[in-house]
């Protein structure tokens, strides 16, 4: 035969193996690169800040058989992490969500033309960026930029030194930060507007809408961990005899400075909400009766002592009344009696004459 004549069969069996390695290597770039049009795909359609980061620190390391994968956000005006307060999932991403208010500690990791540095991992170097890693072989230090400011860096570990290499090509790397700048870019300004929606425009505070939202949430994460959850009323009294004798105005700049108070007692975690006019309503997370009639008297006593400043440059004092109540684990309480326990309680408050903090009896 033709192929007989010209070749001993021995080469032609070599040249077959390599054209089978060829055409394996095709079909495993072929893999990949479907994997990341795939991955590439989801980021672009992900829904908000919460899914976008769930791609990035967990989908990422397992589609591309990483052994981590953590995030440092530029955040100086802490808005991602306000932005992300209410999301559980951020707990199991500690080490690999990282904040930070120095753009300085970013630009440390790269050089002047912030492209991404592929090297073996040096705990003295990197440890910033991976604070639950030591045993990492090499890395990838993928710059994210917008508008040409460094707004945080993507980093890829894996224990095999050689995955990232200097001389390894990165324009596919570069890509994937593009991506991902502009996502999370994206989703940032989408969660903002969100919020708009979601804030009292005089105190700043959340307003009920969110509130109502997120009661619910609160509600069932507390039945599902089997932890207390305890609702503030907070209601200011004789507030109409502020606007009466010193004018809206300062009422308005009294309802913004007890906000502020309010929310200057709470944790993070705790959600405080303009709930009406001169009402707030405050959650406790795992906040047992005891422990949030003890919060709610702190607040009564922190308003009761501030001297407020009138429009008049006056001063003047405002005192609270506030309605206690308490889903203790294990009750059989809903949403509904858990906010209207609360109102009956703090109209106990004013019957017994105000400046004070009542607990609902119910549980
Ligand atoms: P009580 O101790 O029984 O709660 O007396 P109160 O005067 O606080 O109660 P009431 O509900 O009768 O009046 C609430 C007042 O709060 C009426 C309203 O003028 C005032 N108020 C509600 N929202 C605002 C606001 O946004 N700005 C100002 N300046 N006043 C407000
Ligand atoms: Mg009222
Ligand atoms: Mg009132």
């Amino acid at each position: 035969s033709a192929q007989g004549c010209c070749m001993p069969q021995k080469d032609v069996t070599t040249l077959q193996d390599r054209l089978d390695d060829l055409l394996r290597i095709a079909k495993s770039n072929e893999r990949k690169q479907l994997n990341f049009q795939q991955y590439e795909l989801s980021l672009l359609n992900s829904s908000g800040l919460e899914p976008l980061l769930k791609l990035i620190l967990e989908e990422h390391k397992h589609r591309f058989q990483l052994t981590t994968v953590t995030l440092m956000l530029h955040d100086p005006e802490y808005e991602f992490q306000r932005l992300l307060e209410s999301v559980p999932e951020i707990q199991q991403w500690q080490n690999h969500l990282l904040f930070t208010e120095s753009v300085q500690r970013l630009e440390q990791f790269f050089s002047l033309r912030r492209i991404p540095r592929l090297t073996s991992f040096s705990p003295h170097q990197h440890q910033q960026l991976f604070p639950s890693h030591s045993e990492l072989g090499s890395v990838a230090l993928l710059p994210l930029i917008r508008q040409n400011q460094l707004i945080g860096s993507l980093n890829l570990g894996s224990r095999n030194p050689n995955r990232f290499q200097s001389n390894i090509g990165t324009q596919f790397l570069q890509h994937l930060a593009a991506v991902v700048s502009a996502c999370i870019e994206n989703a940032r300004l989408h969660e903002e507007v969100k919020l708009v929606g979601l804030r009292d425009p005089l105190t700043g505070v959340n307003n009920r809408r969110f509130f109502d939202q997120r009661i619910v949430e609160e509600f069932s994460r507390a039945i599902r961990n089997k932890t207390a959850l305890s609702c503030l009323f907070v209601d200011l009294d004789y507030f109409k005899r502020i606007n009466d004798s010193h004018g809206h105005q300062t009422g308005d700049q009294v309802l913004k400075h007890v906000a502020q108070l309010l929310n200057d007692s709470l944790r993070q975690g705790d959600v405080l909400a303009r709930y009406g006019g001169e009402e707030f309503v405050v959650l406790l997370a795992d906040a047992s009766g005891v422990v949030a009639a003890d919060i709610a008297e702190r607040m009564r006593k922190t308003v009761a002592e501030t001297h407020f400043t009138a429009n008049s440059g006056k001063t003047l004092r405002v005192t609270l009344s506030v309605g206690v109540s308490t889903l203790e684990p294990g009750s059989n309480m809903t949403v509904k009696r858990l906010l209207q326990s609360a109102d009956q309680a703090v109209y106990g408050a004013k019957l017994s004459g105000r400046n004070q903090v009542k607990v609902s009896a119910e549980a």
